[in-house]
């Protein structure tokens, strides 16, 4: 017989966003349930290896992101395995939150539980039933255990490719078909000799970030964003099959870890797994420090930097997040710069800074043609453009925050998303410590 769970509030997607929404329902009142397609919390930021991370500041070093980002890098923080935020090396941006990989995960577990979020993992969203404008049934399949079918109150999409919106037919966003960000393969590399790796970097300033601060062998932490002509030797002599301009190295030299983003295609895991292997054979025999360097780790899957992106009651844009603009209905605030990868150019191909942050309204959360669905994280209602800000992972944790808190206000409170007083929800998220959650 089929299992029927009815919570109030189903989160889809232990990320960035899963875990502040669930947390933030189940610590508002309604029972959560976070259901999850891998065997592990954490999402990208942990399971993809990400370099740090980021968007938690503005360019003037002022906070933006508050509320359960924050408590996730506190107890990480008190755990040893993040400095906090920290000001970034290559000047990007103003801080980098560096992450231990496996304790981010341990620690978002921690909350989940002490909020008392019921977690299902290795469990995945396969079908989706609807009826007029409710989202009725969600499917999900655990593996080895077999179908259980969830009646939620409201259901919160934070899987980043908007999955139940898909399967519910709910309206995307069109304005790139077949046009999205290219796909990486995160790498870390174990046994790096830091001390020859900067001395390189510090001898050959031209060919490195303008701006860079190169670190020290004893530092905890370093951020490099570069390596062009050793890039360039590695292409020419053909042991590196794709051009890059520059690499982005995220290291923890005390402990010879370095993690590198420069794998990107758009075809998928058989050539990036390829590019992964010669990037380790071009780091020994290029770059110096590099000689004894073996692969510790791979991103648990291909990295998504966009995917569908739901249609919401307002969509965020570009001259929104460029122009700062506020927003009566803010939900909080990103000020991360719109980050955008090209596929065809070997560089990043579009770069905007941010003299100030942005709100980010209500409406770019909730579904358009259903009133008890809501979204969170990368998938939020924006543009291409937006959503190379709004994508980052600090933000994600703002708007997967929201969404779980608006989600436990209506479900308990007896109304719709469509319905839901936004003065009351700004004025629970100030409470939990959001920033920027007012009119
Ligand atoms: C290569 C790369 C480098 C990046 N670098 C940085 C960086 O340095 N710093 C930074 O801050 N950001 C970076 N980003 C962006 C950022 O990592 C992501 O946009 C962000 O992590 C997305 O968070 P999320 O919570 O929306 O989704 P995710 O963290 O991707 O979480 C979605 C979760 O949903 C689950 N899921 C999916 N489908 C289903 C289903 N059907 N049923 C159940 N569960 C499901 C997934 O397994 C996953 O755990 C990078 C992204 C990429 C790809």
């Amino acid at each position: 017989m089929t299992t029927v769970l009815t919570p109030q509030v189903l989160v889809v997607g232990a990320g960035s966003a899963g875990v502040a929404a669930a947390v933030a329902a189940a610590e508002s009142g309604a029972e959560t349930l976070l259901v999850e397609a891998t065997g592990h919390v954490g999402g990208t930021l942990a399971n993809q290896l990400l370099e740090h991370s980021a968007g938690f500041h503005d360019a003037a070093g002022n906070q933006v992101t508050g509320g359960t980002g924050q408590r996730i890098v506190s107890l990480l923080q008190q755990y040893g395995g993040s400095p906090g935020h920290i000001p970034d090396d290559v000047a990007y941006t103003a801080t980098r939150t560096p992450v231990n990989h496996a304790e981010l995960s341990m620690c978002e577990a921690i909350l989940l539980r002490r909020a008392g979020v019921t977690l299902m993992l290795d469990t995945a969203v396969v079908a989706v039933s609807t009826v007029d404008s409710v989202v009725s049934e969600v499917a999900v399949e655990t593996a080895g255990v077999g179908r259980t079918v969830i009646r939620p109150g409201i259901v919160v999409d934070c899987s980043g490719d908007a999955v139940v919106f898909g399967l519910a037919g709910a309206a995307l966003q069109t304005d790139r078909p077949g046009r999205t960000q290219p796909l990486s393969l995160t790498l870390k590399l174990g046994a790096v000799d830091f001390g020859p790796l900067l001395d390189y970097a510090r001898s050959h300033p031209g060919d490195f970030r303008a701006g860079s601060h190169i670190g020290q062998p004893s530092d905890d932490h370093v951020n490099l964003w570069g390596f062009g002509a050793l890039l360039a030797a590695g292409h020419a002599d053909g042991r590196l099959s794709w051009r890059r301009t520059e690499l982005h190295l995220a290291g923890w030299p005390t402990r010879g870890e370095a993690v590198l983003n420069v794998t990107r295609t758009v075809s998928g895991y058989l050539v990036l797994a390829e590019q992964v292997m010669q990037t380790v054979d071009w780091f020994r025999r290029y770059v110096p420090g590099g000689t004894n360097a073996y692969l510790a780790a791979v991103a648990d899957r291909v990295g998504v930097r966009e995917s569908r992106r739901i249609l919401g009651l307002t969509t965020l844009t570009q001259e929104d997040v460029l122009g700062g603009r506020r927003s009566p209905e803010s939900i909080g605030t990103g000020a991360f710069p719109i980050d955008v990868h090209d596929a065809d150019a070997p560089g990043l191909s579009h770069t905007d800074g941010l003299r100030a942050a942005y709100d980010i309204p209500y409406g770019v959360l909730v579904a358009r043609d259903f009133t008890n669905l809501l979204a969170g994280g990368r998938c939020v209602s924006s543009t291409h453009e937006a959503n190379g800000s709004a994508r980052i992972t600090a933000t994600c944790f703002t708007t997967g925050e929201a969404a779980g808190t608006a989600a436990a206000l209506a479900t308990l409170g007896g109304f719709d998303t469509h319905e839901l007083e936004v003065g009351k929800l700004q004025a629970a998220l100030r409470a939990r410590g959001v920033i920027g959650a007012r009119a």
